[in-house]
C-alpha cells in the first residue's frame, strides 16, 4: 500500500521550508522533498530584504535568525549605492530596523538551511529525494513519483506543492507548453564569491550600465573584504548580444572604479549560473486541481531588482492559508485552490507591473537612469521612497 500524508512540498527552499513550517505549525502531516541534502548551494546574490525577515520572523525564527547574524553568517545591511550609467551615485539608508528586521546578505548556503531546520523543528518530516513528477488520477494531482535511496516510487496526498524551483518537474507537467515564460519575463545571471574585494561596509551596490541593462551587475558584501558578486541579463537580450556572463564579469571587474578595489587581481570562487522567471507574465496559472506552485518554480521573481525570495515567501504564505482552508473542507479541488491566483495577484502584481514598466523604460532610456541618480544624489528621503516603490 502506498504511503499517504496529508501535504507533500517538493523542494526545500525558502519557499517551500515555509509553506512547509505554516503547514505543520497548524498541525498537518507534511512530508518536505529536496533532492539535496542541507547546507547545500543556490545561485543566488544571497540579499533578503526586510519584508522577507520580518515574514521569518513571525514564523517563529527570530532566535534562529540573531544566532546566525551573531555566528556573522547573515550580514547586516544598512543601506545601498546605485552607479548608473554616466557613473553618478545614488546612496540611501535602508531605515528598516523597526520590528528587528532588517536586510541581510544572507549567502544561501546558511540561510537555506536555516529555514530548512525551521521547518523540521515545526513539525515537517524533510527527506533527500527527487520528485520525478506528480501523480495523477483523471487529471487531478493525487501525490508524487519520487526517486529515494535508490528507489523510484509513488507516494499519495492530499494536496501537493511545487516549490523545486526555476527547473520544477511539476510544473513542467502541470503548465500547458503554450503556458511558459517568454524570454522577455526571464533573465540569466551569474553569481561569484570574491574575496579580496574592498567592500562599502554594510552596503550593497548595484551596476546599471548600458551594456546589461535593464540588467545590472552587484556587489553585496558577505564580510570583510568578501562579497557576492555577480551579473544578470533579461534572456532575449543576452541571446543578442551573443557574449558568455564569464567574459562580462571580467570586463565589470576590469572597469577602474572596481579594479582599485581589488587587493589581488579578484580572487573568485564558486561561479556558477542560473536562470530566472520574473513574475511580470500575465496569465500564468499557478493552481491546479490537488496542487500549488510557490516561489521560483511558480516564476515570482520581481523582473527589476531580480529579487524572488520575499515574494516566494509571500507566495508560501497565500498557498499555506489557501491549503489550510481546503483541507479543513477536505476538499483540494482545483474549484477550492483557485483563490491562491487571486492571493498571489493581491500580495504582489501591482509591484511587478511597476518594476517591468521601469525596467523597460531603462532599457530604451539608459539616460533616464543617469537623471534618476542625479536628481537623487545624498537625498535619502526621495531615494528610499523611490526604492521602496520598486
Ligand atoms: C544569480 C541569481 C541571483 C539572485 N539574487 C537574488 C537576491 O539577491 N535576492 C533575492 O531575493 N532573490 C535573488 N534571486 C532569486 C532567488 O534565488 C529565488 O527567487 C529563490 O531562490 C526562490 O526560492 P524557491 O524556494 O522558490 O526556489 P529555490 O531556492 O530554487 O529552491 C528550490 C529547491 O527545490 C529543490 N529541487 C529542485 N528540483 C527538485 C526535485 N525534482 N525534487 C526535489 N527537490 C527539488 C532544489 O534543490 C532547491 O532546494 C537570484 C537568482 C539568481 C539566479
Amino acid at each position: 500500500m502506498s504511503e499517504k500524508r496529508d501535504v507533500i512540498v517538493s523542494g526545500a527552499g525558502p519557499s517551500g521550508a515555509a509553506t512547509a513550517a505554516m503547514l505543520a505549525q497548524k498541525g498537518y502531516d507534511v512530508l518536505l522533498y529536496d533532492r539535496y541534502d542541507f547546507p547545500r548551494d543556490k545561485v543566488c546574490g544571497d540579499a533578503v530584504p526586510a519584508g522577507a525577515v520580518a515574514l521569518l520572523r513571525g514564523l517563529g525564527m527570530g532566535e534562529k535568525i540573531d544566532r546566525a547574524e551573531a555566528e556573522g553568517k547573515f550580514y547586516p545591511l544598512d543601506g545601498l549605492r546605485i552607479f548608473s550609467p554616466r557613473g553618478y551615485e545614488m546612496r540611501a539608508e535602508f531605515g528598516d530596523h523597526e520590528n528587528n528586521s532588517r536586510s541581510y546578505v544572507a549567502p544561501r548556503m546558511h540561510f537555506d538551511a536555516t529555514v530548512q531546520a525551521h521547518a523540521v523543528d515545526s513539525g515537517a518530516e524533510f527527506r533527500v529525494g527527487t520528485v520525478k513528477k506528480p501523480l495523477l488520477e483523471n487529471g487531478r494531482v493525487v501525490g508524487v513519483t519520487v526517486a529515494e535511496n535508490g528507489t523510484t516510487r509513488d507516494i499519495l496526498a492530499r494536496v501537493v506543492v511545487g516549490a523545486d524551483g526555476v527547473t520544477s518537474p511539476l510544473a513542467r507537467t502541470l503548465r500547458p507548453k503554450s503556458d511558459q515564460h517568454k524570454d522577455m519575463h526571464r533573465a540569466v545571471a551569474l553569481r561569484a564569491y570574491i574575496e579580496d574585494l574592498e567592500e562599502y561596509p554594510g552596503e550593497v551596490e548595484f551596476y546599471l550600465y548600458k551594456e546589461i541593462l535593464p540588467g545590472y551587475a552587484w556587489i553585496f558584501p558577505t564580510g570583510l573584504n568578501q562579497a557576492n558578486i555577480g551579473l544578470g541579463m533579461r534572456l532575449d537580450h543576452f541571446r543578442q548580444r551573443k557574449e558568455k556572463l564569464e567574459g562580462l564579469l571580467d570586463q565589470f571587474l576590469a572597469m577602474p572604479a572596481i579594479k582599485k578595489r581589488l587587493k589581488r587581481g579578484g580572487q573568485l570562487r564558486d561561479v556558477a549560473t542560473w536562470q530566472l522567471n520574473f513574475g511580470s507574465q500575465k496569465n500564468l496559472q499557478h493552481a491546479y486541481d490537488g496542487a500549488l506552485l510557490v516561489g521560483d518554480a511558480a516564476g515570482f521573481i520581481n523582473p527589476l531588482t531580480g529579487g524572488g525570495i520575499h515574494n516566494g515567501l509571500l507566495s508560501a504564505q497565500a498557498a499555506a492559508t489557501t491549503l489550510h482552508e481546503a483541507l479543513q473542507a477536505d476538499d483540494t479541488s482545483l474549484n477550492r485552490l483557485k483563490i491562491y491566483e487571486k492571493r498571489v495577484h493581491d500580495s504582489m502584481w501591482d509591484s511587478m507591473k511597476r518594476a517591468f514598466t521601469m525596467q523597460r523604460w531603462f532599457l530604451r532610456l539608459p539616460i533616464l537612469v543617469d537623471i534618476l541618480a542625479r536628481q537623487m544624489g545624498n537625498n535619502n528621503a526621495l531615494a528610499r521612497m523611490f526604492l521602496t516603490k520598486l
